[in-house]
């Protein structure tokens, strides 16, 4: 399989190209060529195979022969070690619980597989390659998680001092092997600003192999795509409308489940929930995008203005809007309704969303009672454990959670970072002391 550009002014690649790249040479994202179709054997044998029987076959439609057999086989096993359980809430709507990897968010299932698979490319031929990543909290863990360890591949994570949660910085400094944590005083735009002054420093890249693990890089969307697949194993009733809500920031979860659709999963509609930056449920409402700038909101990672993935939505569909009003209905809800949400589902079923899964209950259980018939089922995607949301679900909600092990582990560790102010020359010393 060959990726092109979305922009479609450089050449397509193999996989390979793409994953190490990132980003195409005309700054386009990358987009598959074709859209692999499964055959109906497939869909109607899903529950003969495990998760990571199903992760392994739907790869293989796009890396082909790129990777052998046996070596995908290993990555898969490495990257996808956890389960994505469908909990039934009432006879309706299920939740697809996404938040069993280390970090507790299903950026966990992208970043491990690209980790993963960068691994296997540079073990290969490249020179040992430096990643940096500039994060407002999130990204920044499940990428550092994904790449720990990985021999030939060091990993900065730059994080704004002062400015992400407890957890948040518990989780992005109690690593240490190849992941050091870099703590900028500044802002997340400071931190956004080195990495990118890094990139194009022509003295430092002659020096350092410098990469970005781009949250936009198809090696995070492909593995998206795998539990699209094992939620509808899960289903009860197959036989009525199928709908997935998907709670949204740029899109990239919701591409996944818009190409799992296109080869072959038999989904009615996608509910793609936003918060009150409702950039794109306005664009499906309206057939026109307006960029904007974000506002801050209790789903923080859903606190996108312009969504990176939109482009490769329109690609899908050919830029036809029906169409992609067809397949996609979106609306929104505020932080008022998240955390009424939150509270509502708690007390009818027992079960704690975090503000991103609220939000996109609220969404779904509006549109399930003013929309389509009786019969059928809808799988929520909850993306977050509540845990990580802890001062929103205890302050604002006032209800307890029980924090999992996993997360507990990494709050007794010590915290170790590299504390640097947000002055570029100073940044760019430090990573020439690595190299000595
Ligand atoms: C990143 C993130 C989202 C948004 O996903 P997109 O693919 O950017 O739309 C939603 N919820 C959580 C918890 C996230 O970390």
């Amino acid at each position: 399989m060959k990726f092109y550009s979305t922009n479609k002014k450089s050449e397509p690649v193999s996989f390979e190209k793409a994953v190490m790249a990132g980003l195409a040479d005309d700054g386009g994202l990358f987009m598959p060529q074709s859209i692999p179709e499964l055959d109906k054997n497939f869909i109607d044998q899903l529950e003969k195979l495990t998760f990571q029987e199903i992760a392994f076959l739907i790869a293989q439609k796009f890396i082909e022969d790129e990777i052998s057999i046996s070596d995908l086989e290993k990555i898969i096993y490495a990257a996808i070690n956890f389960p994505a359980p469908l909990i039934p809430l009432d006879d309706k709507i299920s939740v697809l619980e996404l938040f069993h990897g280390p970090t507790l968010a299903f950026k966990d299932f992208g970043a491990r597989f690209m980790a993963k698979a960068m691994g296997h490319f540079i073990s290969k031929q490249y020179r040992e390659l430096n990643i940096l990543v500039a994060t407002s909290g999130d990204t920044g863990s499940a990428v550092a998680n994904g790449f720990y360890d990985t021999p030939g591949i060091n990993v900065f994570i730059l994080y704004p001092k002062g400015k992400v949660s407890h957890i948040q910085e518990m989780q992005l400094t109690t690593l240490d092997k190849n992941v050091t944590a870099l703590e900028i005083d500044g802002t997340f735009d400071d931190c956004q600003r080195l990495v990118k002054s890094s990139f194009v420093d022509t003295e430092l890249n002659k020096v350092l192999t410098l990469s970005s693990a781009n949250s936009i890089n198809f090696a995070r969307l492909l593995p998206q795509m795998f539990y699209y697949f094992e939620a509808y194993k899960q289903i009860e009733n197959r036989f009525g409308e199928i709908f997935f809500c998907v709670p949204s920031g740029n899109l990239g979860n919701l591409t996944a489940g818009l190409i799992a659709k296109k080869m072959g999963l038999p989904v009615t509609k996608f509910i793609a929930a936003t918060n009150a930056n409702t950039g794109f449920a306005e664009y499906i409402r309206t057939g026109s995008f307006i960029p904007r700038n974000s506002i801050l909101t209790f789903s923080n990672a859903m606190d996108v203005g312009n969504p990176s993935n939109l482009e490769r939505i329109r690609e899908l569909y050919f830029n036809n809007i029906s169409d992609i009003q067809k397949n996609i209905y979106s609306d929104s809800a505020d932080d008022i309704e998240t955390l009424k949400t939150i509270k509502s589902v708690y007390d009818k079923h027992g079960y704690i969303l975090d503000p991103h899964g609220a939000v996109g209950y609220f969404v779904l259980n509006n549109y399930l009672q003013n929309h389509g018939s009786n019969n059928r089922s809808a799988v929520l995607l909850e993306t977050a454990h509540p845990a990580k949301f802890l001062d929103v679900i205890e302050k604002e909600v006032k209800l307890n959670i029980e924090i999992p092990e996993r997360l507990m582990n990494c709050l007794s560790k010590e915290k170790k970072s590299v504390p640097l102010s947000a002055n570029y020359s100073q940044f760019k010393d430090y990573l020439l002391s690595i190299k000595k």
